[in-house]
């Protein structure tokens, strides 16, 4: 991939930014089932259920939620975030390469922009983004749905054809490709040679060999 070739840049967050395997996200996947056991009356193995089912369905367990228990996302994302943010270590190498990249850079996540604001704070990452575009901006739409990148994309005029997505969930690269992003892969245990799958142009087991290697 050139540098040149390139004009956006867009990333996700969860597991993307910050390393796969951080306990961040366990700790908000277990307010998700809390709040999906307080919402719809069930028990933790139940509302663990309900959790994993919408996530694969709809691409976001929230979008279920707001379907089928008429949640309110808000409500969701402000209770789910809630976390102590004091384990992800700053991370200013990250933030310097993400600094030199030329054009506009973006969040786009299915989390909160709250929480997305929070981490990247954190990590030393604010002030490098353009926009934190989060579900509530894609109207409660979710990755890997189309309808989140047509948002994405027409909120920030986009051209796909010259713009990168940093992902680390193989499913949400599969629409960015067919939208015509290029598509990175972000796979701690992704190794050198391995064949990748036609939608992932590239692959990395750490986003900052990869953006070292630009
Ligand atoms: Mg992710």
């Amino acid at each position: 991939m050139r540098l040149r070739d390139v004009d956006a840049w867009v990333f996700d967050l969860d597991n993307t930014l910050y390393p796969t395997g951080s306990t961040i996200y366990d700790v908000i996947g277990a307010r998700m089932t809390d709040y999906i056991a307080r919402v719809a009356g069930v028990d933790a193995e139940t509302a663990l259920d309900l959790r994993e089912t919408y996530f694969q369905r709809y691409g976001a367990t929230l979008s279920g939620l707001i379907l089928h228990h008429g949640v309110d996302g808000r409500d969701f994302l402000d209770y789910v975030h809630d976390v102590d943010l004091s384990i992800v270590d700053p991370d200013p190498e990250l933030a310097a390469l993400i600094a030199r990249l030329e054009g506009p850079r973006l969040i786009f996540t299915n989390g909160a922009r709250s929480y997305a604001e929070r981490i990247t704070a954190r990590m030393g990452l604010d002030g490098l983004f353009h926009d934190l575009f989060d579900i509530e901006a894609a109207g409660f739409v979710p990755k890997p749905q189309r309808g989140a990148f047509e948002a994405l994309i027409a909120r920030h005029r986009i051209d796909p054809a010259r713009a990168v997505m940093f992902e680390d969930s193989a499913r949400n690269l599969e629409t960015a490709h067919a939208l015509g992003f290029k598509t990175v892969l972000i796979d701690p245990e992704w190794t050198p040679g391995e064949t990748l799958e036609e939608h992932i142009h590239h692959a990395t087991d750490c986003i900052k060999a990869f953006l070292r290697s630009l």
